[in-house]
């Protein structure tokens, strides 16, 4: 799939539309989730345009998969949620019910996360 630079993510990117926004570097942005999941939900996204964790993890560069990674790290801690525990995700294609099509990571923080699957 190729990167369609209108996708929702890209736009806030650009600061075209808002975002509650927790952090960002030179790798990096994380905003909080507009439909949050769990008391804490920030999703942490890359500046660079990669459709999901499978075209990222192929086309990106070192500097950017290392950034990107160290920011995830770096704003569950922020966040608070080392003690308690935090769940990261990131969901690539249709089995996985991929909604936005630039790669993002979630953290999922502050209450049980439950079983690391939904029973079928
Ligand atoms: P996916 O299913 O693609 O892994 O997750 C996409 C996530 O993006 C969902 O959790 C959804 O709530 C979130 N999301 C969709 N549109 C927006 C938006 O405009 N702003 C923010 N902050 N989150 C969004």
């Amino acid at each position: 799939m190729a990167y369609d630079d209108q996708n929702i993510f890209a736009k806030i990117l650009r600061a075209e539309i808002p975002c509650s926004k927790v952090y960002e570097d030179d790798f990096a942005l994380a905003f909080h989730d507009v439909n949050p999941q769990a008391p804490i939900h920030v999703l942490v996204i890359p500046k660079g345009p990669y459709v999901s964790m499978d075209d990222f993890s192929v086309n990106a560069s070192t500097e950017e998969i290392a950034g990107l990674f160290a920011a995830v790290g770096r704003v569950a801690r922020d966040l608070g949620t080392i003690e308690g525990g935090y769940r990261i995700l990131a969901n690539h294609g249709a089995d996985a019910h991929q909604e936005v099509f630039h790669f993002h990571v979630h953290i999922f923080a502050g209450r049980d996360l439950g079983a690391m699957l939904p029973p079928r």
